[in-house]
């Protein structure tokens, strides 16, 4: 065994950094129990980067117990609002002030391109750390007027200790959008990282020490959904689980979580549309459907991955599309400048992907541009963008959540069936539509089943706007005001005030 509790790590840009592997339990980093690892792969040459240790079910207890101290400790309960923002934002600070590495490490590790890991994944954990530190002392209750005999208020209270539980595609943003808005509410965390890509956020609890965070307040653990995942939601010490990545996996943890009743958010998977309607820019469509879905190689849950086209300009939307890809969607090493798109995320994810190219074909869709894997110096998970047409809304592409750079496209031809065929999908989060008609901008929008509606332009999300879905997309919401509503109790106050 090599127990190191550190690893030295050069990456191809040259950067050097020394990599925590331990769990992250009261300000410590720690082996696990059972001294178990998880090999973490880069994606793009198939090598072992490092092991990093898996938090068995005593380690989540050992988490656990961690949190619910804390979260009774004067060094956290005792703190004003004013000072948890005040540590948010000293974290923020030292983010930002490792932005370069801290884009390396994510790069490494999941494949996602550095330059957008560096311009747009660590900006996010930055913005949203200050944006929820400057809620942190103005989030509070309502005084109720009902009359002179009684007095009424609440008070907004942390719920406790939130098991929180994110994937692999985004895993700086994905924590920040669950540490955020819980620390602000004055919540104690055990986060459980994806097991494909625990660097980056191992190296911010780092940083959450550094800030001055009391021990216990934030725990970071890496390990298997099915062990540490599973008893980090069944711990009855646990009073709110926060859960992003397949609706598969939120349905169990729905059911896990109701033994003992938790609080839960889920944020899971997506078949979004993009409607082109006749009178749309088709320029600017081109634009935002191929970032709508060939951004973070395809693996978004509010990919726009079924886009709906108007007959009469189908196949001037398509010729513009491909070409939009064409032009932009260079397919690389992601530490090239010049690439778009790096790999999937792991094997398994790639294979995936194949699998569903290879249904749309035997289903007997068109393959209109990629369809193939590609490699890179004869190694890693990539895959060519690829866009099927001729795509029957009964097709598995058509219906299931692919999560790779892949596309359906498919025609209408007037608004009613537009709306029916983007309904047509037992998922509700994103969604986005083009056209220049003001008045049926607006009218298209309230008639789409989803969380969110982006009318002439796609995935154009925002941390101060909120996020989430409906149907079997998900339960509740994050990012924005609406997200504080996830991590706090309003607690009403009666006084009666008469004799
Ligand atoms: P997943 O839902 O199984 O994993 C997401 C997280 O949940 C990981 O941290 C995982 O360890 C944990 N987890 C898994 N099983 C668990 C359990 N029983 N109890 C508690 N936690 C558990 O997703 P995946 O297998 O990594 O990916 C499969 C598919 O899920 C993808 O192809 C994609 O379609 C979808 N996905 C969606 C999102 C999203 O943002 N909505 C993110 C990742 C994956």
């Amino acid at each position: 065994h090599n127990l190191k509790m550190e690893v030295e790590i050069t990456a191809p840009n040259g950067k050097t950094w020394s990599q925590p592997l331990g769990l992250f339990i009261n300000n410590e980093f720690v082996k696990s129990s059972n001294e178990s690892k998880i090999a973490s792969i880069n994606p793009t040459t198939e090598e072992e980067i490092c092991s990093v240790y898996a938090a068995t079910s005593d380690d989540v207890d050992k988490a656990v117990s961690a949190a619910r101290k804390a979260f009774k400790d004067p060094s956290w309960k005792g703190l004003s609002g004013s000072d948890r923002g005040n540590l948010m934002r000293k974290l923020a600070d030292l983010v930002e002030q490792n932005a370069e590495l801290l884009a390396t490490i994510e790069t490494l590790d999941n494949g996602k391109p550095y330059s957008v890991a560096l311009t747009e994944n660590v900006p996010e954990v930055i913005n949203v750390f200050k944006y929820y530190a400057g809620y942190a002392d103005k989030n509070f209750g309502q005084v109720i007027d009902v009359g002179p005999a009684k007095f009424a208020y609440t008070l907004k209270e942390p719920l406790g200790v939130c098991g929180q539980i994110i994937p692999w595609n985004y895993p700086l943003d994905m924590a920040a959008w669950k540490l955020g808005p819980a620390l602000c509410c004055g919540n104690t965390v055990v986060l459980k990282l994806a097991e494909q890509t625990p660097l980056s956020m191992l190296y911010v609890a780092k940083l959450i020490k550094e800030a001055g965070f009391p021990p216990g307040v934030v725990n970071i653990i890496n390990g298997y959904g099915r062990e540490a995942g599973a008893a980090l939601v069944q711990h009855p010490q646990v009073d709110k689980v926060a859960f992003t990545g397949s609706t598969a996996t939120g349905k169990e943890i729905m059911k896990m979580a109701s033994a003992t009743m938790k609080n839960i958010t889920l944020e899971t998977g997506g078949k979004s549309p993009l409607i082109v309607f006749e009178d749309a820019d088709l320029d600017l469509a081109a634009t935002w459907s191929h970032i709508g879905i060939m951004s973070n190689q395809g693996q978004i849950c509010t990919a726009t991955s079924r886009i709906l086209v108007h007959e009469k300009v189908y196949d001037e939307f398509t010729e513009k599309f491909k070409e939009t890809i064409q032009n932009i969607s260079v397919v690389g090493d992601p530490f090239e400048e010049s690439t778009f798109q790096g790999p999937q995320v792991t094997k398994t994810q790639y294979e995936r992907v194949l699998g569903y190219i290879k249904a749309g074909k035997e289903e007997g869709a068109t393959i209109f541009m990629g369809g193939e894997a590609a490699p890179h110096k004869g190694k890693g998970f990539f895959i060519a963008p690829t866009v099927f047409t001729d795509v029957k809304p009964t097709m598995k592409i058509y219906r299931e959540e692919i999560f790779g750079p892949c596309v359906a496209i498919v025609s209408f031809k007037n608004e009613e069936e537009a709306i029916e065929l983007a309904n047509d999908t037992t998922y509700g989060l994103g969604s986005a539509l083009f056209t220049k008609d003001l008045t049926r901008a607006h009218r298209v929008a309230r008639e789409i089943e989803a969380g969110m509606v982006w009318i002439n332009s796609s995935n154009d999300s925002d941390y101060r706007i909120p996020f989430g879905g409906i149907k079997q997309s998900g339960i509740g919401r994050e990012l924005g005001e609406a997200g504080l509503a996830a991590y706090c109790n309003v607690k009403a106050i009666h006084v009666n005030m008469a004799a």
